[in-house]
């Protein structure tokens, strides 16, 4: 029989689990508190529940196993990434990096993903598996563990697509914020999507205080069909009217991320139609020059060019930063590293 996830649970789950084995509730704070604070791997080392419940624990649940397979530290800026290993030999990535407020965080949700962007590694080899709630955490208290820091923010922006695993992605940050847990606010989580819109819909309805980021990479639809399939589903008007009725609804600013690509998205009249689709929004928009991909071909715009698209923007009132790079001697690019590995050629 396959054993229980226990690590997955959130606390209101882990109480009805207990309770189902006849146990008192107050079990499964403690239980909640040795897997999420402590961070414990064995139920031996809880050592103030009974022995015989431990035994039994052991007998039928699971705690989750993660390995670190490579790690790589950025001899420019101390970014450290690691490529993590399942208990089923999956791997994924994580990204540390340190900002002047403290550690962030970049994690996987999927082990590959289906969503077929053109210029992301991540989306080469396909979809192998969503991640369980228990793994997401383990990739944070791992880096946490590994590098002795303490991780103050965290983005779902590592390989994968957080909404196409949208109830284990829910669970996880319900355990992340959980005050019996890591108690990190949502304030400083960033959930970033391709633009699933029955998702950010969704995601709506749980009002949550998470910031949510759209990669948007095109101010139309001829451009953002050809470089992200996404769009062929749910259409530019379409995601900006979810995004506009996600901020009204949540008072919550939303995020746009968008690649530079050398001749692809990059002219002035690319930065004039972006302004137009994110009038009235408050919208923040990350300008990210491209980090080639080999199999991909697309350059990364000029650092002129990045600056003119800049400047078009705030012209126009719409804010905009360009994102600092961090970790470029280590092969930051997601999902290249994960690749690399599987045997595919490095760039
Ligand atoms: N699936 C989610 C989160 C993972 S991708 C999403 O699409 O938002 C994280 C971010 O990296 C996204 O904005 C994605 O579009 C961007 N990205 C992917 N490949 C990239 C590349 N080669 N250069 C720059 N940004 C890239």
């Amino acid at each position: 029989m396959e054993k229980v996830d226990i690590q997955s649970m959130t606390l209101p789950k882990l109480e009805d689990f207990c309770k189902q084995k006849g146990l008192p509730k107050f079990r499964a704070g403690q239980i909640f508190q040795w897997l999420h604070q402590k961070q414990v791997k064995s139920f031996d080392e809880m050592t103030n529940l009974p022995a015989e419940l431990r035994k039994n624990l052991s007998e039928n649940c699971q705690i989750s196993d993660i390995k670190i397979r490579r790690k790589l530290v950025s001899q420019m800026d101390g970014t450290i990434k690691y490529l993590y290993e399942f208990a089923d030999g999956q791997t994924v990535e994580s990204v540390l990096m340190q900002y002047q407020h403290g550690y962030s965080l970049c994690i996987s949700t999927q082990v590959g993903c289906r969503m077929g962007c053109r210029f992301c590694a991540s989306t080469l080899l396909g979809l192998e598996r969503s991640l369980t709630p228990a793994e997401m955490l383990d990739e944070i208290y791992m880096a946490g563990k590994d590098s002795g820091q303490k991780i103050s923010s965290v983005v779902l922006m590592g390989i994968g697509e957080p909404l196409d695993n949208f109830d284990h992605v829910m669970d996880f940050l319900d355990i992340l914020s959980s005050p019996q847990g890591l108690n990190l606010s949502l304030r400083h989580v960033s959930l970033s999507t391709c633009g699933l819109v029955d998702g950010i819909y969704r995601l709506m309805e749980k009002k949550l205080q998470l910031t949510l980021s759209i990669s948007l990479h095109a101010p139309n639809d001829e451009i953002r069909s050809r470089t992200m399939p996404v769009n062929n589903k749910y259409p530019m008007d379409e995601l900006l009217s979810a995004c506009r009725e996600y901020f009204r609804q949540t008072g919550r600013r939303i995020s746009f991320e968008y690649a530079l690509i050398e001749g692809v998205n990059d002219t002035p009249s690319c930065a004039q139609q972006l302004c137009r689709k994110l009038e009235g929004m408050g919208a923040h928009v990350n300008l990210i020059p491209v980090n080639p991909v080999k199999e991909r071909g697309y350059q990364r715009s000029s650092r002129e060019r990045v600056r003119q698209f800049q400047k078009i923007l705030e012209q126009n009132h719409v804010n905009a930063t360009v994102r600092r790079e961090l970790g470029s001697d280590i092969n930051a690019a997601c999902g290249q590293l994960r690749r690399d590995d599987k045997g595919g050629k490095s760039c």
